[in-house]
């Protein structure tokens, strides 16, 4: 294997860690410190209301390889991760969470890797050995869903711990869509991937940042960015329900041939039944076409991903 001296950004994506960005950038440190290739780490914050830019504006202050992305709000975890990608200088991006639950010491095995040659160095979480729990029933279900309607296979466990070389991020950079789920957009890009297995540590302290909420906007953002079964379904639903109409069309006129019409009930409720489920069908289907069209409503604004208020140091970088 030849061994080439490469230059690597860190791209850590930071809210509300105060008192965690420490830990987490001295193990970085430590194994940084460890490989001959030359590391600049950008540490984005996204919007953090509590003491965490001070502690990042201190770790740059004491190390020049150090640099600090503010944004001007909480534009969430992809949007900082973009941000920070599209900061980045060098040869390898490495994207990674600050809250210690991605090891860096398989850092030199994902570099290893690129210097194989691979373009994407993509770990899945293997948390066999972690208990069940609210979030892990709520990830395998979702992964098991986007695979179905998707034609873009993405990998059950992928976080957004991944190394990618130059090439492979100047071909996420040329993707400008508002709603991200990079995880998705990496899988779409292609080049060639290894996927590295790994164990997720705990949160080193503090709680998840990704609220229910950010968690049912970034599946939406995975299911209609990536997908248009859910405009199917609702037409496929309506085409069962227009057979099952002339289905009953012809068993009444069944009975008008057999001139046995006096035999047919008034037929209020089964009307009723009919009327309320094609009536919620075409209800479902509206609504489905208008995520669609508020998804493309935000896409034509051109709205950028995120904006930045600062950075640190300020060189321009
Ligand atoms: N994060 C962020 N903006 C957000 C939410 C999270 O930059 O709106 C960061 C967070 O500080 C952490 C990483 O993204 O470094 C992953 O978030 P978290 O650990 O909360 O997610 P989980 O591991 O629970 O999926
Ligand atoms: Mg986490």
């Amino acid at each position: 294997m030849k061994k080439r001296k490469l230059q690597v950004a860190i791209v850590l994506p930071i809210y509300n860690e105060s008192g965690v960005v420490g830990q987490t950038h001295a193990r970085l440190r430590a194994v940084v410190d460890s490989l001959p290739h030359d590391f600049m780490i950008y540490y984005v914050d996204d919007g953090s209301s509590d003491d965490t830019v001070k502690e990042l504006f201190a770790l740059a202050d004491a190390d020049a390889r150090i640099h600090v992305l503010q944004l001007s709000r909480n534009f969430g975890h992809q949007a900082a991760l973009t941000a920070g990608m599209d900061a980045a200088q060098g040869d390898v991006v490495i994207s990674m969470d600050g809250d210690g639950q991605h090891p860096p010491e398989m850092i030199p095995q994902m570099l290893d890797l690129i210097l194989q040659g691979y373009d994407v160095v993509q770990t899945q979480r293997m948390d066999e050995s972690q208990p069940a729990s609210f979030k892990k029933w709520t990830s395998t279900l979702f992964y098991r869903f986007i695979n179905m309607v998707s034609g873009t296979r993405i990998l059950p466990g992928t976080a957004d711990f991944r190394a990618l070389t130059r090439s492979a991020v100047d071909a996420l950079k040329s993707m400008p869509e508002y709603h991200r789920f990079l995880r998705g957009m990496v899988s779409w890009i292609g080049f060639s991937t290894v996927i590295l297995p790994y164990q997720p540590a705990d949160r080193i302290s503090g709680v998840s940042k990704y609220s229910l909420g950010k968690m049912i906007r970034l599946a939406m953002d995975a299911i209609f960015s990536f997908s248009l079964v859910p405009l199917y379904i609702g037409l496929s639903f309506g085409a069962l329900l227009f057979c099952l109409a002339a289905a009953e069309m012809i068993y009444v006129l069944s009975f008008w041939v057999t001139g046995r019409t006096s035999n047919l009930a008034p037929g209020w409720s089964s009307l009723m039944f009919v009327i309320l489920i094609v009536s919620g069908m075409l209800m479902a289907l509206l609504g489905f076409i208008g995520i669609y069209v508020g998804y493309i409503f935000q896409e034509v604004k051109r709205r950028p991903v995120y904006l930045v208020k600062g950075r640190h140091p300020d060189d321009g970088k």
